[in-house]
């Protein structure tokens, strides 16, 4: 670390200088980013916006590579899974520190004010899809970086910023496939900043775990004006549904975590169901006719369970499967299957991890507050470099506010934007600075 305070001060004054001369900048390069609409799903012009980065950062010196993630879900020739890596070397050997923003946006839904891809201002924020989430955390680590480099073009190791696919969807065509690829090896890369919305003064260290599941219970069919000679499959999941209502539920609710999730209401195990369907299918719309009479024989629901860094991945599964035969020992002829869909354990970096005292030490200069330790309630692309790129050292810290993501009318504040660029440039200055 830098020997003295007065050091420390002025490089300090110097990188909020060189960030502030770019307020402008940060402001197009946000709208630049929100004018093209990377929509997912299908997975939209990430050809366009990869080239873009591509272009600006290749201007500025850094080494692109643009790698289609050829094979993985979505991607095809209508819409390929573009991502893009820009890498800057030092001068000198040194640890590399990785910002990785995901490039897709959700849809835009009903209720926008503001044309979700017109990067309207007004009132010190930008409006747009994809604003907080999370092309303004983007744009921000991108100045940060630039800014850095030019206050510090003698810096050692190396700074890396990437754009990458399909995070909304899972993240398969983008750093799940990149972290196979080596990219999040820790030989190459040490330290990484994810730049999700989670406020400026917070450090988001991880999230709770997922597991999907599908039930499906089995029925038999028959003509719906004599059911008794069927056995209706609908009626066997609402006993499972009912179950649930019973026990399921009110256990999950009553299980609390000590981790600081927010919003607060996430601090317990939730599951959520995600569909439900029985009998015949949905008829297509406009369809006039009417449904045949019969007695459903399957029916299916998929089940969202989010659980704590408290519990284990196979006692979540083991819970359904025990109400599952609780139900089977209550009810005759009860039939059922359950798949697990797909499971992602919790992921938390510790503590003390560097990257997380480096942007604590960042707040504090920047914000004058103390920063605050959260986890996320959903999953985010931190489970790939952690699980697959078996890269520890990894946090999600941006500008923009969490509730806003998906919402319309979705914003950035302007001042949140410069202030974390800031702190992520500190942060810069303080991991390649580190004795390793
Ligand atoms: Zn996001």
């Amino acid at each position: 670390m830098h020997a003295t305070r007065e050091a420390a001060d002025g490089r300090l004054a110097l990188l909020k200088k060189e960030i502030e001369e770019r307020r402008d900048d940060l402001v197009e390069l946000t709208r630049d980013l929100l004018r093209i609409p990377t929509l997912n799903p299908p997975g939209e012009n990430y050809r366009d916006i990869c080239e873009f980065l591509g272009r600006r950062l290749g201007a500025r010196g850094f080494e692109i590579k643009l790698l289609r993630a050829e094979g993985t879900p979505g991607d095809s020739e209508r819409y390929p899974r573009w991502n893009v890596i820009a890498r800057k070397e030092g001068r000198g050997p040194g640890p590399c520190i990785h910002f990785n923003s995901h490039i897709d946006v959700v849809e835009t839904g009903a209720g926008w004010t503001f044309d979700p891809f017109g990067g309207e201002v007004s009132d010190g924020k930008i409006y747009g899809r994809g604003a907080c989430d999370m092309k303004g955390g983007l744009a921000a680590s991108i100045i940060a970086a630039e800014a850095y480099i030019a206050a510090f073009p003698d810096f050692p190791g190396a700074i890396e910023i990437s754009g990458t696919a399909d995070e909304e969807t899972g993240g398969f065509g983008g750093v799940a496939w990149l972290a196979e690829q080596g990219y999040f090896s820790p030989e190459r890369v040490q330290h990484v900043i994810i730049p999700e919305p989670l406020n400026k003064d917070r450090i988001c260290l991880g999230h709770r775990g997922v597991w999907w599941g599908e039930i499906t219970t089995h029925g038999h069919i028959a003509h719906g004006s004599m059911p008794f000679l069927g056995d209706c499959a609908v009626r066997h999941m609402g006993a499972v549904l009912g179950e649930m209502e019973k026990s399921l539920f009110p256990t999950l609710a009553a299980r609390r975590t000590d981790m600081p999730i927010v919003p607060e209401g996430a601090r317990q195990s939730t599951m959520n169901i995600n569909s439900f369907h029985g009998g015949q299918a949905e008829p297509e719309e406009g369809f006039t006719g009417f449904p045949s009479a019969c007695v459903p024989d399957s029916a299916r629901m998929i089940i969202d369970r989010r659980y704590l860094v408290e519990e284990k991945g196979d006692e979540v599964r083991a819970e359904i499967v025990d109400l599952l035969e609780k139900v089977r020992s209550e009810r005759d002829n009860f039939r059922y299957d359950l798949k697990e869909l797909w499971h992602t354990p919790p992921t938390v970096t510790s503590k003390d991890a560097p990257v997380v005292s480096a942007v604590e030490r960042g707040i504090r200069q920047v914000l004058a507050c103390e920063p605050v330790h959260v986890l996320s309630p959903g999953t985010y692309d931190q489970k790939h470099i952690d699980r697959i790129g078996r890269l520890k050292d990894c946090i999600a810290y941006g500008p923009g506010i969490l509730d806003l993501a998906h919402q319309p009318d979705e914003y950035v504040g302007i001042d949140d934007m410069v202030d974390s660029a800031v702190v992520m440039a500190l942060a810069i200055d303080d991991l390649l600075h580190r004795a390793q």
